[in-house]
């Protein structure tokens, strides 16, 4: 079964703090929430104490979302000590909160070989699972622009490479980057090539994001609402469905619940 949620706190929720945000998706009978660590990771471990609270008592599952300013590929070896922190704190704060998953934008190509960007950010991830020592998931995400590292193969052979890593796969990033993946047969074709890679489990475990979106040759131009793009929402729900995929189901578009609501209508449907 698939959970569906919101990227970050609803925007009908009349609060703008996280624990506001997590009774507003109970409300709307949506079932999880990604906390957006975007900014960076300012929550105190008093608040994330309570925050996992909140969650248990309402049954909504937590992802994270750590940080965009991350680049495990940076010149200087001060910024990749940054962005691995970063990661870390994301996943220390979000552990607390009750999150499993913890999503980030693993690095820049820089114009760099991305067979090499792929060791330096594996060699990075390394570092930061020897220090992690709870349970977590790492998703790096399949990104939307050709300058960023994340393509659907090298999220897939991190994941093959490294235990508790885990692709988060946003179907719209895919899109974006390659201007195919809008068919059945499309979405179909990254599932079954999931399976293969990662097996069964990956399939059952599953961290995705949707949202419709506006590209141009080399990727993402910005989110859009799923109605206003040409995002195939409905043949995504469907081989999702079809396949069996279980996990989490976050709403990136602009208006985050409605589309929530429509994509989780969709497959309650089916
Ligand atoms: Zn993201």
């Amino acid at each position: 079964m698939l959970l569906f949620g919101t990227a970050g706190v609803p925007n009908s929720s009349k609060r703008r703090d996280t624990i506001s945000g997590i009774i507003r998706v109970k409300e709307l009978n949506l079932d999880c929430m990604e906390i957006e660590f975007v900014r960076g990771v300012r929550m105190r471990e008093e608040l994330a104490k309570k925050v996992r609270e909140t969650a248990n008592e309402n049954e909504i599952a937590l992802s994270v979302h750590a940080p965009y300013f991350i680049n495990l590929n940076a010149r200087e070896e001060k910024k990749i000590e940054y962005s691995k922190k970063r990661i870390i704190d994301s996943a220390r704060i979000g552990h607390l909160c009750g999150a499993r998953n913890i999503v980030f934008h693993a690095a820049y190509y820089m114009g760099d070989d991305p067979k090499d960007v792929y060791k330096k950010v594996k060699k990075a991830i390394e570092e930061i699972l020897s220090v992690i020592n709870f349970d977590v998931v790492l998703r790096p995400e399949t990104t939307g622009n050709w300058k960023e590292f994340g393509t659907l193969e090298e999220v897939i052979s991190l994941s093959q490479e490294l235990e508790n890593v885990l692709p988060c796969i946003d179907f719209a990033h895919i899109h974006a980057r390659t201007h195919k993946y809008n068919t059945y047969e499309e979405f179909t074709k990254i599932l079954e090539r999931i399976e293969e890679e990662l097996g069964k489990e990956a399939i059952k475990d599953m961290h995705i994001h949707v949202s419709g979106i506006e590209y141009e040759e080399y990727g993402e131009k910005k989110h859009l609402n799923l109605r206003e793009s040409d995002m195939n929402y409905k043949d995504l729900i469907k081989a999702l469905k079809d396949f069996g995929a279980s996990g989490l189901l976050i709403s990136e578009s602009p208006n985050l619940e409605e589309d929530a609501v429509l994509l989780r209508d969709l497959y309650r449907k089916l």
